[in-house]
């Protein structure tokens, strides 16, 4: 046998695989995991080629082969594809398939306990709580104790006394099997026919893509679990993406209930122990049904049929940090590469995948409203000229009026606004200084509950002080601006009767409390509900009939393209909460901008008014899905030296007919953790190869250590 060589590929910052040799002892093929010498050091890597050695070079060898499954073939690929559509090192983007490296080697061994009968050792009370209470059985000593109220004492010395038998069975226990045929909820003829068409994009085994689009209450879900149960009758692995915040127990549940079988979850806040879990059955292909945020799409499915993008608007679907990716576009690559189906779901489709769907592209699989469901309520704008409020408050009197006739008639209001803490901005009255966070270009907020000063980008936080840090004035700091703390004070001062809670991301007690809070919304023990983003995703509140939503106008504002895009989508999501066919809704909305198109169209309850106005408009400005755009953010620790960067990065860009090049400016945050930042931002017709371009335009430029340079495709940020 002629001496091979093996390229294997570092989960690190390297854009290539490196050579080495394979021993005569070993066979090794793409995508097994080994472990080779770099440096001083022996790294975990993953085979990419495996050729016949040709160089004269002397290899090192490989050193060890993990026994582990290889990564699929399609995975393999997908990585590479990530790399290059997104400018990511390739190292980089297969660090992502590797995110529980336990999941490589077996799953540890405990001991299990179980009861052995016929009993013949001394009963006591707790002995026999083992028994009644303490199973299903094998279990480890811990769960029986918790299961049975003793401790893990009585259950080891029971076992010693020969009542238990212990055996060794690893932790890492199989998901359970979901079933197909557990018949769902009953569909409506529309619902019907949407899962029909569905189906049948699975059934043919190719790869697709479906944009299921349909309003809050039109049963999306239900229709898409079809085409899962569709796909798991065929054997296939289901990937069912949600936005991170959906991934509660609450949305679990309904994947239970269709399917008989808990999915295997996948989310940044999952454990270690989860984590590996998860990683080796869906390797192994034994899970079937993995429910999971974006990075669930870099699990290593060797058998994927199916993948769900529910919500499919929802810009947590973009990761910014890293190797920066849309998920919903990856989504559509990884099925490709696999033939598999997508399906795209929203009530708010992007207008890229709306685009798409008109097109042609994507099959375009419309729900109709069914009948009694939610309906979008009468939505209608607050022009804050005319009906400006009180001094110093941020509730004009028609959403007062509005708020206490809903309470009157015994039903229930929220008021939206996506501002986190008491007031965005704290100010010294003697001096004019505005609290910053340090080293960042970003103000503190106040958060009167917890009596802190916060910093919404870095997280830094300290407590609120008592005097000014410039002029050092007593009691002269103040609060300018609306939070979601500041809106509930002053609803209290307007309803003094009305149950008054704030619901937000930060709610202190954590997802407990939140989840506690949203419970007690639900079943009326709440009059008023003040929130942020949080309130929007997926939570049916019956007895909620009015939402007033405190700035429309929020997101509007900055370079934002899609500015306008994601205030449409937020305020549809949010004004949606309120009202059902029996109690019908309403909503009314602040704003300084009352003609806004996106606002207009709102009011008018009519889409197809706001999605041709901005596609019109994008269309002449040739952006997005009209024109292609890549951001570059250059960061460094000193000004003069970042912009020069910037400037010099800029003077090298490849010539290039349909490509213009805008910058470098300074974005809204100049400077974030103490590094200056410089933004660089590109437009491209739709017939070049964006990805390509920034590619050999970056490979030009070289930086100086401390230095870095971010290419971001298809940007959602402008921070
Ligand atoms: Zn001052």
């Amino acid at each position: 046998m002629p001496a091979q060589n093996a390229q294997v590929l570092f989960p690190v910052h390297v854009d290539t695989p490196f050579d080495y040799e394979v021993p005569f002892d070993m066979v090794v093929k793409p995508g097994d995991f080994v472990f080779a010498p770099i440096g001083q050091h022996y790294k975990l890597g993953v085979v990419w080629n495996v050729g016949a050695a040709e160089t004269d070079r002397e290899l090192k060898p490989i050193a060890e082969k993990k026994p582990t499954q290889a990564l699929p073939k399609a995975v393999l690929n997908f990585v590479s594809w990530t790399a290059k559509y997104n400018c990511a090192s390739l190292g980089m983007a297969l660090r992502m398939v590797l995110s529980a490296r336990k999941a490589l080697d077996p799953s540890p061994i405990v001991t299990h306990y179980s009861p052995i009968s016929p009993i013949n050792v001394k009963m006591t009370p707790a002995r026999s709580r083992v028994i009644e209470f303490g199973g299903p059985f094998p279990e480890r000593a811990s769960v029986i104790a918790e299961r049975a109220g003793v401790s893990t004492g009585v259950v080891r010395g029971f076992a010693d006394a020969g009542g238990l038998i212990a055996q060794g069975l690893p932790v890492d226990q199989p998901y359970g099997e979901p079933d197909p045929n557990i018949a769902g909820l009953e569909l409506s003829p529309g619902q019907l026919d949407a899962a029909a068409s569905l189906i049948k994009s699975v059934q043919t085994g190719d790869f697709s893509v479906s944009l299921l689009d349909g309003v809050t209450g039109s049963g999306k879900t239900e229709v898409y679990f079809e085409a899962a149960a569709e796909a798991l009758r065929q054997g296939g692995q289901v990937l069912i993406l949600v936005p991170e915040i959906a991934l509660t127990q609450a949305g679990m549940k309904r994947f239970k209930a269709r399917f008989g079988a808990a999915p295997a979850p996948w989310h940044s806040a999952l454990g270690e122990a989860e984590r590996r879990r998860t990683w080796r059955e869906v390797i192994n292909g034994r899970a079937k049904l993995v429910v999971g945020a974006r990075s669930a799409l870099y699990l290593p499915f060797p058998n994927l049929r199916l993948i769900v993008v529910d919500e499919e608007h929802d810009t947590s679907y973009k990761q910014e940090e890293g190797v920066i990716y849309n998920a919903r576009d990856m989504s559509v690559v990884r099925a490709k590469l696999s033939r598999a189906s997508v399906v795209l779901a929203s009530a708010t489709p992007s207008l890229e995948s709306l685009v798409n769907a008109r097109t042609g592209r994507y099959a375009h699989v419309v729900l109709p409203e069914r009948p009694g469901s939610v309906t979008l309520p009468e939505i209608d704008l607050i022009d804050l000229k005319d009906d400006p409020p009180e001094r110093g408050d941020f509730i004009s009197a028609p959403l007062i009026e509005a708020t206490k006739n809903v309470l009157s008639r015994g039903e229930q209001a929220m008021l939206y606004l996506n501002r986190r803490g008491y007031a965005p901005l704290i100010i010294c009255r003697a001096c004019g200084e505005k609290l910053k966070s340090p080293d960042t270009d970003s103000w503190l907020v106040e958060h009167r509950e917890t009596g802190r000063a916060v910093c919404h980008h870095t997280g830094f936080s300290m407590r609120m002080p008592k005097e000014c840090p410039s002029c050092h004035a007593e009691g002269a700091l103040t609060s300018v601006g609306p939070g979601v703390e500041r809106v509930a004070e002053e609803a209290s001062r307007h309803f003094p009767e009305a149950r008054i809670e704030i619901l937000s991301s930060d709610t202190s007690g954590g997802a407990e409390k939140i989840r506690e809070r949203m419970q007690r919304m639900e079943q009326g023990e709440i009059d008023i509900l003040v929130g942020t983003q949080m309130v929007v995703k997926g939570h049916n509140f019956p007895g909620l009939t009015f939402v007033g939503v405190v700035d429309g106008d929020l997101s509007l504002v900055g370079g934002d393209p899609r500015a306008g895009e994601r205030t449409y989508q937020t305020l549809v999501q949010v004004a949606g909460r309120a009202g059902r066919a029996d109690k019908p809704g309403s909503a009314l909305i602040q704003t300084h901008q009352p003609d806004h198109e996106a606002l207009q169209a709102l009011a008018a309850g009519d889409r197809e008014r706001f999605v041709s106005a901005e596609l019109a408009m994008r269309d002449m400005l040739g952006l997005p899905p009209y024109g292609r755009l890549a951001g570059v953010i250059v960061s460094g620790p000193e000004l003069g030296q970042v912009e020069a960067l910037g400037r010099k990065f800029v003077g090298l860009a490849p010539r290039a007919k349909g490509v213009e090049i805008l910058g470098p400016s300074e974005p809204p945050i100049g400077r974030l953790r103490g590094r200056f930042r410089r933004r660089i931002l590109v437009q491209a017709e739709t017939s070049i190869d964006l990805s390509a371009y920034m590619r050999s335009w970056r490979s030009k430029m070289k930086l100086p250590s401390k230095y870095k340079l971010h290419i971001d495709i298809d940007p959602q940020s402008f921070m």
